[in-house]
């Protein structure tokens, strides 16, 4: 193509100015514009805003108008007079209070991620994560690093809880897990998932294993109404003894470890596991070729700056499964971000 050719490279234009748009999103939401907006009867001008908030009014008027054509808010025009309210979208997925909200995800891509992938091209060139770069933390412990401080850990379950807020459902049920009564969710965090699955199948009871520190976050800050159906075992899953289940699941957790540590806590799954039952790995998955989706490649380097594992393919998952010993693996793709794969212990 000669140098004058009319080409536009709108993509790689697009890409370029990816992180300009992700920063207004995420300065939005910190300075509250979306809250506020929820929370007034009318629409709001951009001093009314700007005085509320505490940010300088030549700032916040940019910032808006930025949300305008990123189709977060809406512009009204009265008598001359320029006033802005929330688009759907934001009311939905961006204030704190709606059940589809995503604030915590957007908070934590604010101040931890976006911080850590500063550091992508030495995550690429040394093949390793950035924690120590970015926060000063040694990596050597990888959940120490990430539950650096109380903070930090509250922050991470909420982001953890976030995303299951739009695909809990979907996951729970992209296969039949009916027949499967006494189901633990290891690593289960801050319970969200469980929930999901107490609702979507009544006769079943769901144990919460995680950290001792995460445990007690949990019951703090997440589960605390009485649930009879749901409740807690405190351990590390690669040293002590796993509570005996039906349904083992496995959410976003074999993303986090080299191929060796995921069969040696699977292989620990199968032998807890009562015959006839089975394991549910919850993942981002990669196409068989690798060559999509996006989302997952782009997850997979996050995996790379931020932990030791990385996201797979079905058939990478179905490996895994069958060196421990589950059998009859099939896996569903739910149409968003994340999918299941489901592999069986001999009856
Ligand atoms: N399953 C949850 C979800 O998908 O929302 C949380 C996934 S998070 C990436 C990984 C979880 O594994 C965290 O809750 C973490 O505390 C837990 N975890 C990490 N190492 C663990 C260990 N050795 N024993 C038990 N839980 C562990």
């Amino acid at each position: 193509v000669s140098p004058t050719a009319d080409v536009y490279p709108k993509r790689i234009m697009e890409y370029i100015e990816g992180f300009l748009i992700s920063k207004t999103l995420f300065t939005s939401c910190e300075l509250g514009v979306f809250e506020l907006l929820l929370g007034s009867e009318r629409s709001l001008s951009a001093a009314e805003i700007s005085q509320a908030v505490g940010a300088s009014l030549d700032g916040t008027e940019r910032l808006l108008a930025a949300c305008t054509g990123m189709q977060l808010l809406n512009r009204h025009q009265d008598d001359g007079k320029v006033s802005y309210s929330n688009t759907e979208q934001a009311r939905l997925f961006l204030t704190r209070s709606s059940p589809l909200s995503l604030y915590q995800s957007i908070h934590y891509h604010s101040k931890t991620i976006y911080l850590c992938w500063h550091y992508l091209t030495d995550a690429v060139r040394e093949g390793r994560t950035q924690y120590e770069k970015a926060f000063g933390v040694s990596s050597g412990d990888l959940f120490e690093a990430i539950y650096r401080s109380d903070e930090e850990m509250v922050k991470f379950m909420q982001l953890m809880h976030s995303i299951w807020n739009i695909c809990g459902k979907d996951v729970v049920t992209a296969f039949d897990l009916s027949p499967f009564k006494v189901i633990c969710d290891l690593g289960g965090c801050s319970g969200a998932l469980a929930k999901h699955c107490t609702s979507a199948y009544p006769e079943c009871t769901v144990t919460i294993f995680d950290l001792p520190k995460v445990v007690h976050m949990s019951k703090e800050h997440f589960i605390k109404e009485d649930d009879q159906r749901i409740s807690f075992h405190e351990g590390d899953f690669f040293k002590d003894s796993l509570p005996e289940a039906e349904l083992y699941i496995l959410a976003r957790i074999l993303h986090d470890w080299t191929d060796e540590r995921c069969v040696e806590l699977l292989q620990r799954i199968y032998k807890a596991c009562k015959p006839g039952g089975a394991v549910l790995v919850v993942e981002a998955l990669l196409s068989e070729d690798g060559s999509g989706p996006l989302t997952a490649q782009l997850y997979s380097l996050n995996m790379l700056v931020q932990t030791e594992g990385r996201e797979r393919t079905d058939v990478q998952y179905a490996a895994l499964l069958t060196a421990a010993g589950f059998t009859n693996i099939r896996h569903c793709l739910t149409g968003k971000i994340y999918d299941a794969v489901l592999g069986h212990k001999k009856a």
